[in-house]
């Protein structure tokens, strides 16, 4: 824009860009005060004053910016240069402006210096450090960042490629070598993690990235390249991989005990229909013979068949009691504390052995017994147990001879109880621990097969096992193995 005024300062002539820029025509400012159309509430006045008194004295103008206002009454920023014209007695008649509407470019400034401001602040951030080779040179410039992240010293701003090359960790190097031949290769970009060590001996991930650039058909190395400290970001991937990988193996393991149990439920329902329809067939079939016994008049034979349905009763409701005590035991959870088990199997010898009046026995190995964590509730019901089977499986001795050991691990206790009974052939060992599972050459003993079952579901909840050692004829040694660090409680997956 180009303003012409007289001495006074009043506009003599305008040019069209004037016209174009601020709305205003010549005729709309000949004769007024330059400024009286275009200032406005944003005119710096300081500005305008100090720049008359410069004109007053005589001097120019150049470089001074104001605020102006377009007819539209909005404003923009002029940049003002203004030369006194002067006739040959020295005297100022005129002057000369040449203005010049800079808000575009104030805006792009502006807007630039904020967005280099909040790149410097995402690279310190960021720990993102930039790296620039000059080719001519053959040498490298890089910002503070990369100070900090190598821990080199605050006054070195470059070196040579070397200089990084030393930090990166020597196992990492050759990986970096390939991708670096790779992408100059190919132009593909270069984006590669790996581990350095700073000049203080620190372990730490960078990433580095650059693109680069055509060189006639072939590709030659970055000019700029970016080093980020990515070791937080590492450590927390680690992290989340490790937490990852144990999420896994959670899942895993909590689908094989799904599976298992599933597994048991399927056998479990099918023990259930079948052991229990067993005893309630017999009383249907033996009801109808007491009928034709008493219709036929036969009360002996009417009386035996009333027993036998009696005693499969008694079988049925032995065997409901079972089960309820073993869906019952899901529902208690484990409560863990020290258990003394000299005295619990003291006790629990009491007790069995006042079921078998007529049975003699001799006990060893009780006093030697340690104390243990486990559930004291559940443990007894567990000695108990394997107490009962040792006498009931050896009753055709002339004494039941027990013997109670334990062996100490690493990790926890084994206990055993052995007997002198008829044992177990080694092909029934495993299923005994089954729900409804017996031995068929001990028919003649009564029992549900329900409680090895029970016994397994507590020790497993223990997190430790149970099995059993025998052979025919010669005895049965059974053993419980647990761990030290059973749950204290609220394991409730019995
Ligand atoms: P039950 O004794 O009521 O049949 P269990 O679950 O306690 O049920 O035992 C399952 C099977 O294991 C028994 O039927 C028996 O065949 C076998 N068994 C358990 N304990 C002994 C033992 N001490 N000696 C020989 N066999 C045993």
């Amino acid at each position: 824009m180009v303003v012409v005024t007289d001495a006074d300062r009043r506009v003599t002539w305008v040019n069209q860009t004037y016209t174009a820029v601020t709305g205003w025509t010549l005729d709309e400012v000949r004769g007024l005060p330059a400024g009286a159309r275009t200032h406005g509430p944003l005119t710096d006045k300081r500005v305008t004053e100090q720049l008359g008194n410069t004109l007053r004295q005589g001097r120019s103008v150049s470089g001074v910016e104001v605020v102006n206002y377009r007819k539209s009454g909005e404003p923009y920023t002029l940049l003002l240069n203004i030369e006194p014209v002067r006739n040959i007695d020295r005297e100022v008649i005129a002057y000369f402006s040449i203005q010049m509407d800079v808000t575009e470019r104030r805006k792009l400034e502006k807007s630039n210096a904020q967005l280099q401001y909040h790149l410097q602040a995402a690279q310190r951030l960021l720990k993102l450090g930039l790296v620039k080779f000059d080719r001519v040179t053959q040498q490298l410039k890089w910002t503070s960042e990369i100070n900090e992240i190598f821990e080199i010293d605050k006054s070195t701003t470059g070196g040579s490629l070397g200089d990084l090359r030393k930090f990166v960790a020597i196992e990492a190097l050759p990986e970096l070598q390939e991708r670096i031949d790779k992408s100059l290769a190919t132009g593909e970009e270069f984006d590669h993690d790996f581990p350095i060590v700073t000049t203080n001996g620190h372990r730490r991930w960078v990433r580095v990235c650059g693109v680069p650039e055509r060189q006639d058909r072939n590709w030659r190395g970055p000019e700029t390249w970016t080093i980020q400290d990515i070791s937080v970001y590492k450590e927390l991937y680690e992290q989340k991989r490790l937490n990852n990988e144990k999420l896994r193996i959670m899942v895993g393991e909590r689908t094989t005990r799904l599976e298992e149990a599933n597994r048991s439920l399927e056998v479990f329902s099918h023990a259930l229909s079948h052991d229990l329809k067993k005893p309630v067939r017999h009383m249907a079939s033996f009801s109808e013979i007491v009928k034709s016994s008493i219709v036929a008049g036969d009360v002996d034979a009417a009386m035996v068949y009333c027993d036998k349905v009696i005693s499969a009763g008694n079988r049925l409701s032995s065997l409901i009691d079972g089960m309820l005590a073993f869906s019952r035991l899901g529902r208690k959870g484990i409560h863990c504390c020290m258990v003394d088990m000299r005295k619990l199997t003291t006790e629990c010898i009491g007790e069995v052995s006042a079921s078998f009046p007529s049975q003699a026995f001799t006990a060893s190995g009780v006093d030697d017994l340690p104390v243990v964590w486990a559930d004291p509730v559940l443990t007894r019901e567990v000695w108990s147990n394997l107490l009962d089977n040792a006498f009931k499986y050896s009753g055709m001795r002339e004494v039941t001879c027990l013997n109670f050991a334990s062996v100490e691990s690493v990790d926890g206790w084994t206990l055993s109880i052995r007997d002198n009974g008829l044992g177990i052939e080694a092909g029934d060992a495993l299923d005994i621990f089954g729900m409804f599972t017996r031995v068929d050459a001990d028919a003649s003993i009564s029992g549900d097969g329900i409680g090895l079952a029970m016994c397994k579901r507590i020790i497993q909840s223990h997190g430790g096992r149970i099995w059993v050692e025998s052979a025919q004829q010669e005895g049965s040694t059974f053993c419980v193995y647990l761990p030290r660090t059973a749950p204290s409680s609220g394991f409730g997956e019995i």
